[in-house]
């Protein structure tokens, strides 16, 4: 196994040595909340199935808005009522397709491991996109082409690819069932027709797509939204999602949806910021939250 594998199996192991146990596939259906006078605290989650898990933290990665709005009873939130979550802009959502093509051996003359085609558009499709949000005509696209820097992520002799559109978030109530397939065809023919990637239909092995339902339904985002909340001004720093829920008592959140935003960079800052704030509140050493302590320290 890989250096990534590798790391995540060696930090499940030390997990689970010790006590911790991963629980995967598993829906959580409700975070479960206990009054002390006025004090609303989170004792632990429920699944779909039923189980019951008690917690002394909850730290929740789902979607900002879908925690509270799906996992949490309103009469628990105040601050993070339905109306607020309702108002607050969603980012937009992506099409992405994923496929596997026959080489012609001419993809590293036209293209980079990362290609980024722009559609004659900028300005308005970004209106399309956030403002009006219709499914426009053309469309711009990143076409992320990792065989060409490493041969070894597909059988020899082919490429592994995925190319990525950014459309409209639901709110738009297109009927992706019926758009997926003619955007991707339309997508395929594009790539064939301008040259990025000529004859590709016929030198498809295999392909699929994910649509805005994929992150709606499947990953439990508002919307289908791909990077919660929009980063607009008034959604920005202070502004968004508070990691610390400011309506409940040991109930955390982290991932895109928090502060301080979406994207890989900025997700692992939010698992620190969460970390932090969980350390401040239950007096655990800065030495250990920064990673400065000793291993042994930090595991104690
Ligand atoms: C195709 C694509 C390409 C991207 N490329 C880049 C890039 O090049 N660089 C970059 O910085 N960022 C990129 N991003 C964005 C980046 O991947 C995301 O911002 C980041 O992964 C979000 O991390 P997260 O932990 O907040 O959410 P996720 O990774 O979506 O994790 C949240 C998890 O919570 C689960 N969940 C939700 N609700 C529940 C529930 N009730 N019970 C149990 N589980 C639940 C979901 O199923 C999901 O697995 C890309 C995104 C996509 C889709």
């Amino acid at each position: 196994m890989g250096g990534t594998g590798a790391l995540v199996q060696g930090f499940v192991k030390k997990f689970e040595e010790l006590g911790g146990r991963l629980q995967c596939n598993a829906e959580v259906n409700q975070i479960n909340i206990a009054k002390q006078g006025n004090k609303k605290i989170a004792t632990g989650i429920t699944l779909a199935d039923g189980t019951e898990l008690a917690a002394d933290i909850v730290v929740s990665n789902g979607d900002w808005a879908n925690t509270y709005r799906h996992l949490i009873d309103p009469k628990y939130r105040l601050w993070n009522g339905n109306l607020r979550v309702k108002l607050t802009q969603q980012s937009m959502s992506l099409f992405v397709i994923y496929f596997g093509f026959r080489a012609d051996g001419q993809e590293d003359e036209k293209l980079q491991h990362h290609t980024i085609i722009l559609g004659p558009r900028y300005e308005e499709l970004l209106k399309d996109i956030f403002g009006r949000k219709i499914l426009a005509k053309d469309f711009s696209q990143y076409l992320h082409l990792p065989t060409l820097t490493d041969s070894s992520l597909a059988p020899p002799g082919h490429h592994a690819a995925y190319t990525l559109l950014p459309v409209p978030n639901n709110r738009s109530g297109i009927d992706w069932s019926e758009m997926g397939d003619r955007l991707s065809n339309t997508v395929f023919t594009f790539l064939d027709e301008r040259g990025y990637l000529p004859g590709l239909k016929e030198r498809l092995v295999c392909h699929s797509y994910i649509t805005p339902d994929y992150f709606e339904h499947d990953l439990n985002s508002y919307l289908g939204n791909a990077f919660g909340p929009e980063p607009l001004l008034v959604q920005s720093a202070f502004f968004r999602p508070h990691n610390r829920s400011e309506d409940i008592a040991n109930l955390y959140l982290v991932g895109a949806g928090t502060q301080p935003g979406a994207g890989t960079p900025s997700v692992m800052m939010s698992a620190k910021m969460t970390a932090r704030l969980i350390a401040e509140d239950f007096a655990v050493d800065e030495a250990i939250v920064s990673g400065k302590a000793s291993q042994e320290l930090s595991y104690r």
